[in-house]
């Protein structure tokens, strides 16, 4: 057994998966009687189980192979698929940073899965050492977000590589905010590192949060194992049709990434000059984490206007996190809080 294989559930490595009508037959024919599908219709066939079509697009726009590529309804189905197919529920735990992501504890919460918490430092950066001392025999993934949720700094590639190398488990980098960022993609380290699987999304970027499209980027070993217990149809054609398109109109993806960065700095620079804005922490994400000297009071404050934040009080005390908007709902959040006493 190779070191993935000893760290896959043994349910989940003799998993025999539902083989679909489309799974057994592939390509052209005059008559699809296979499938019980209505002959009728424009949505009457079920879509293509591995979104071959998507893939290759995708692939070309990666720099990386087809088959490296696993397509899901959102990243979250990522998440929730690795604990399915690593961890034992009730005996199993897994390590991530905190602040960070809600979901990974929602997620762990349902797979009945302890999640182990490694604060950052003041600065939100994190100590490699302190959390690899987290790891025990039963550790089985470690959850990275770059740049992160709540806070919008990134990890250093050399930390991700790091983490990898001396974790025999899976590293997850959520990389849902790369689009915005600076710092290059770990998906670059794939490669050369058995356990990395990066995760990216449609939702945020490609515009596309309706219609729920992510994907993971890992070596072929890991993607065969989520989609062998992936559901057999998890992403509708109507989704897979939306990704594709969005990968065809690349120029109006990177007008709007350009807009949005510009408006991040805009924003940043209009925040600076309040006195009720005590500290602005640097972001490569679509938005800002601030803290104020009154947050949770201003959050309420700009709801009353209106005008809908996010309250991060409970992650990093007084602090709001603001998505970059239009240039016109920016400076109407500036204004309100210029004219907030
Ligand atoms: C928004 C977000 C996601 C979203 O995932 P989808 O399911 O693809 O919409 C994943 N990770 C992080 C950190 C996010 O903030």
């Amino acid at each position: 057994m190779n070191k993935l294989e000893s760290i896959v559930r043994n349910n989940i490595r003799s998993l025999k998966p539902y083989s679909s009508a489309r799974d057994e037959f592939k390509g052209k024919a005059d008559a699809f009687l296979d499938a019980n599908e209505n002959p009728f219709g424009e949505l009457n066939r079920y879509p293509d189980p591995l979104q071959l079509r998507l893939k290759n697009l995708l692939a070309q726009d990666k720099g990386v192979q087809p088959e490296q590529l696993f397509i899901g309804n959102g990243s979250d189905e990522v998440i929730d698929l690795l604990f399915r197919v690593f961890c034992i529920p009730g005996k199993d735990n897994v390590i991530t940073i905190s602040p960070s992501y809600g979901m990974y504890q929602v997620s762990a919460d349902i797979n009945d899965v302890r999640l182990k918490k490694v604060q950052l430092d003041e600065n939100f950066e994190i100590d490699p050492n302190r959390l690899l001392a987290e790891v025990n025999e039963n550790s089985k993934i470690i959850f990275l977000c770059s740049p992160n949720n709540p806070t919008g700094n990134t990890i250093d590639l050399k930390i991700i590589e790091q983490i990898c190398s001396e974790f025999d488990g899976i590293v997850l980098v959520d990389e849902a905010y790369i689009d915005f960022a600076d710092t290059p993609s770990s998906s670059q380290l794939i490669d050369n590192n058995w356990n990395l699987v990066v995760s990216q999304t449609f939702s945020k970027a490609r515009g596309l949060a309706a219609a729920r499209v992510g994907y993971a980027i890992a070596q072929t070993q890991i993607i065969d194992l989520l989609n062998k217990v992936k559901p057999p149809y998890n992403v509708s054609a109507l989704n897979q049709e939306a990704a594709i398109k969005a990968l065809q109109n690349k120029e109006e993806y990177l007008q709007q990434v350009s807009y949005l960065k510009a408006e991040r700095i805009k924003l940043q620079e209009g925040l600076k000059k309040l006195d009720i804005v005590l500290q602005i922490y640097p972001s490569e994400a679509n938005f800002l984490l601030v803290r104020f000297s009154n947050g949770l009071e201003l959050y309420q404050h700009l709801v009353n206007l209106g005008i809908i934040t996010r309250n991060r009080n409970t992650q990093v005390q007084d602090s709001i996190r603001i998505s970059v908007g239009t240039s016109e709902e920016n400076k109407k959040l500036i204004s309100a809080l210029n004219n907030y006493k």
